[in-house]
C-alpha cells in the first residue's frame, strides 16, 4: 500500500489518512467472542482482556472497502463508514487511471495464466 518502505501508506494514489475508513465496534452489543480481532489479517484489532472487548488500535491498517469483521460479527456490533464515501473519493481523486496503471506494474504478479 505504500509508494516506499519509509512513505505514509498510500491507496491507490490516496493518502490512506485521508479516507475515513475503519471499524467502529459497538461496546454494549458486543460479547466479546474475538471473531473480529482474530479474523482480521490487517492488525486492526487488539483485545481488551479486562473488559472482554476488542479495541481498534491501527484504523489506518484497514483495508478500504473491506467490511470482513462486520459481516462475521454474530451480533451486528461493528459498523463502517457509507461506501458511498469511498465511491466518491475514487471519482474525485481519479483512482482508476491510478489503479490501472499499477495493474500494468505488476502483470508479472496478476497475470491470469492458464
Ligand atoms: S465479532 Fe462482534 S461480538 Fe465478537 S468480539 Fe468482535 S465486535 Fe464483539
Ligand atoms: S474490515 Fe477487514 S481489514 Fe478492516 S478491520 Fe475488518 S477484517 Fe480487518
Amino acid at each position: 500500500m505504500s509508494d516506499s518502505k519509509d512513505s505514509k501508506p498510500v491507496w491507490h494514489g490516496v493518502p490512506r489518512e485521508e479516507i475515513e475508513w475503519h471499524p467502529t465496534v459497538e461496546h454494549e452489543l458486543c460479547i466479546g467472542c474475538g471473531l473480529c480481532v482474530l479474523g482480521c489479517a490487517a492488525g486492526v484489532y487488539a483485545f481488551d482482556f479486562d473488559k472482554r472487548r476488542p479495541v481498534v488500535i491501527a484504523p489506518l491498517n484497514c483495508k478500504v472497502g473491506c467490511v470482513t469483521c462486520s459481516n462475521t460479527c454474530p451480533v451486528h456490533a461493528i459498523s463502517f463508514p457509507p461506501l458511498s464515501r469511498i465511491h466518491k473519493i475514487i471519482k474525485k481523486r481519479n483512482v482508476l487511471t491510478t489503479s490501472k496503471k499499477e495493474l500494468e506494474n505488476n502483470a508479472d504478479r496478476v497475470s491470469f495464466r492458464k
